[in-house]
């Protein structure tokens, strides 16, 4: 114990009533834990929500019984305060007390001392042994001090108010005790900065921030309390500190802070409780150059943040004032910076893993679509587009648009205002706003909601294949380099969808070349033999009836050697269109080769079959070509009965042709493997 002396079996401490140990907790940023013999603990008070989520029923459990669940027992062997960290890493304090004359055990801390500790645990909950455990409540709640010194303070309140209590019912006792309690209580006041209480109020306010408010509000309250008006916060980028806030007071102005992270100078300033002092040192001439002044804020051996001061501190002590302050917020700030990257890496994973669903499933022009979606999801943008380059025609196409009130496919020179520019530098563009860049001025009717865009060219390898275009984010703000990161994390990934959509697009044109007949425009017996074989799987399986028909041309032969071979193309083209538009959409006519034709009809059964086979032959037969009459005759096989493999289907319709011709043309007659005399009279 602080106070220097153990404690004796003949004074017992009661532990407080609930409220105390709630004023407790919350003003030293602690857990306070009442366990008693039997190892069961009271409801904690500002629990550290990774014991909430390992111990879910309020009973320590597994290793927590080891640790937690044994305080008892070894603070009663000691007779004193024990100290420990658990195997979550938690750094706890506990000290014997009695519940209802029952012996039982205070325990205060479970808070993590550093940051690396902070980060095993993170690890452990994203990949490692508690990666299964509900994540969103695990890091409801983390408490993290930068030394151990609040659990000590806590853990002694929480004795003086057992003894007050004990005074409040021995009323003779002096109020002398009290007096030089408080007094000690105020002389430990530090002489400059902010007072403890104030402090730790605020660094417990943190908690529950995110780390955008949370950094704010670090830099709002160094300005109070150390009455300072120019605060620039910097974060590591790579390898130099940025400045990515400022205070109230500098909003609006562009400022360029930077530094190399393996600055010597910040490094010793790290170490020290000095600030980097950056600028000219005084000379002659300039007896007070303008300096200014960086407080490093180290997280174990690491830098993540620091703050500039650009008003003037002469005094050491308001500077190590400061410095003290950086040193100790920092380690809660990297905690909520940590938390945040998990947030957006997890999001990221999400609008990931979301792409990749797309990818597989959609066709190209629902994909363009969808890219377009996810992205601007992904930044929160009402508006985003993704534009490819047509380098024959010098222009940009809008692929895939969101949000946008006109039709930008009508947009007549798409890309023209910012994508061109992007795409020639080959480099993204953040704009605050628009008004002082330069650009032309957007047509009235595009009607944008803030002034801010962001624009990124999208490279695979040494080709740059699209530019992505966001306009208005949700919530009014302007988009920053938080946003650039996140276009430049599912870059590749656009990258990748983009050229194996353009590559689908390539095929789907050259398979379409391939699987189309010039003459008559319908598809080819390629294509045909292809669609039957998934066709007649799918009856198969699904135990649906297909039907397959062949067609030939009655003495086609005699018609081009009476009117010539061009007449007999001319007559053929007749025959195709007449067929088409006597089919349904789902059916599938092909030119199967010569005068002959085929038809696919999926779903369908033997007698509709017949039925649609016997009006295409009377449609040819009614329709008027240049010479003479042309009739066809029809073999009509289905799937319904046993012919269920793909080249049985073309041999049977075959076969019916076959008899369709030998019994006198002009007809169409049905197979049928049992009785082969079935013929459809027109
Ligand atoms: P049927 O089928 O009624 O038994 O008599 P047919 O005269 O139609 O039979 P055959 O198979 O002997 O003749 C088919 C003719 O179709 C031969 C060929 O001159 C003609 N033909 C095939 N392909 C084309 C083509 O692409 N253009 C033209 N004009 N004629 C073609
Ligand atoms: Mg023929
Ligand atoms: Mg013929």
């Amino acid at each position: 114990m602080q106070n220097g002396r153990e404690l004796t079996m003949s004074e017992k401490r009661a532990v407080p009533p609930k409220n105390i140990l709630e004023r407790v907790a919350k003003k030293n940023g602690v857990a306070v834990v009442v366990v008693d013999e039997k190892g069961s603990q009271e409801p904690a008070v500002n629990n550290n929500s990774i014991c909430a989520v390992l111990n879910p029923d309020g009973v320590l459990v597994g290793r927590c019984a080891r640790d937690c669940g044994r305080a008892l027992e070894r603070a009663s062997d000691n007779n004193a305060t024990i100290s420990y960290t658990c195997h979550a890493g938690l750094l706890c304090r506990a000290a014997r007390f009695e519940s209802e004359g029952k012996p039982a055990v205070v325990i205060v801390g479970r808070a993590f001392t550093n940051s690396e500790g902070y980060r095993r645990a993170a690890n452990r909950a994203m990949t490692g042994d508690w990666r299964d455990l509900p994540a969103s409540r695990f890091f409801e709640n983390i408490l993290l001090l930068s030394s151990d010194a609040p659990l000590v303070d806590a853990l002694r309140e929480l004795t003086d108010e057992s003894k007050k209590q004990e005074t409040a019912k021995r009323p003779e006792t002096s109020q002398a005790e009290e007096i030089a309690r408080r007094a000690a209580a105020i002389n430990e006041r530090k002489p400059s900065g902010p007072d403890p209480a104030d402090w730790r109020s605020f660094f417990g306010s943190l908690l529950g921030r995110d780390y955008i408010s949370a950094r704010n509000a670090t830099i709002e309250f160094a300005a109070k309390q150390f009455l300072l008006r120019s605060l620039i916060w910097l974060e590591r980028r790579g390898d130099r500190l940025e400045s990515t806030a400022v205070s109230a007071s500098l909003k609006g102005r562009s400022l360029n802070v930077g530094i190399e992270l393996d600055d010597e100078r910040l490094a010793d300033a790290a170490a020290g409780e000095n600030p980097v002092v950056l600028g000219k040192p005084p000379t002659k001439e300039v007896p007070d150059p303008k300096r200014i002044l960086l407080f490093a804020m180290p997280v174990g051996d690491e830098i993540p943040a620091a703050l500039v001061v650009l008003d003037k501190v002469p005094e050491d002590e308001r500077r190590r004032a400061i410095a003290r302050f950086c040193r100790s917020i920092a380690p809660q700030l990297e905690i909520l910076r940590l938390r945040a990257e998990m947030e957006r890496r997890a999001h990221l994973d999400e609008v990931s893993e979301r792409l990749a669903e797309g990818i597989r499933e959609l066709e190209t022009d629902a994909l363009w679509m969808h890219l377009a979606q996810v992205s601007a999801e992904l930044l929160q943008a009402e508006r985003a587009s993704l534009m490819t380059r047509d380098e024959a025609a010098k222009s940009f196409r809008v692929r895939g648009s969101v949000g946008t009130t006109f039709d930008m496919q009508g947009d007549t020179e798409p890309g023209e205002r910012v994508a061109r520019i992007v795409f020639e530098r080959g480099k993204p563009v953040v704009v605050r706003d628009v008004a002082i860049t330069g650009l032309p001025p957007v047509d009235a009717e595009r009607r944008y909601k803030t002034p801010s865009f962001l624009s990124a060219p999208i490279w695979l390898g040494e080709r740059q294949l699209a530019v992505i275009n966001f306009t208005d984010k949700v919530t009014g703000t302007p988009f920053d380099r938080r946003d650039l990161d996140l276009v430049k994390a599912i870059a590749p990934q656009l990258a990748a969808a983009i050229d194996r959509t353009q590559l689908k697009e390539k095929a789907g044109e050259f398979e379409q070349l391939s699987v189309t007949d010039p003459l008559t425009g319908l598809l080819n017996r390629r294509y045909m033999v292809q669609r039957l074989a998934e066709e007649v799987k799918r009856s198969n399986r699904h135990g649906y009836p297909m039907a397959f028909v062949m067609l030939d041309v009655d003495h086609f032969k005699s018609y081009n050697d009476t009117f010539g071979h061009p007449a007999g193309d001319e007559a053929l083209k007749i025959v195709a269109s007449v067929i088409r538009e006597t089919l349904r959409d789902a059916d599938v006519a092909v030119r199967f080769g010569g005068e002959e034709f085929a038809i696919l009809l999926p779903q369908t059964t033997d007698s509709e079959a017949a039925n649609i086979a016997n009006r295409v032959r009377q449609n040819v037969a009614a329709t008027e070509f240049p010479h003479r009459t042309v009739t066809i005759s029809v073999g009509v096989a289905s799937c319904s009965s046993e012919v269920c493999a793909q080249m049985d289907m073309i041999s049977a319709a075959d076969q019916a042709l076959y008899r369709a011709k030998a019994e006198g043309r002009n007809r169409v007659w049905i197979y049928s493997p049992i009785d082969d005399d079935v013929p459809l009279k027109g």
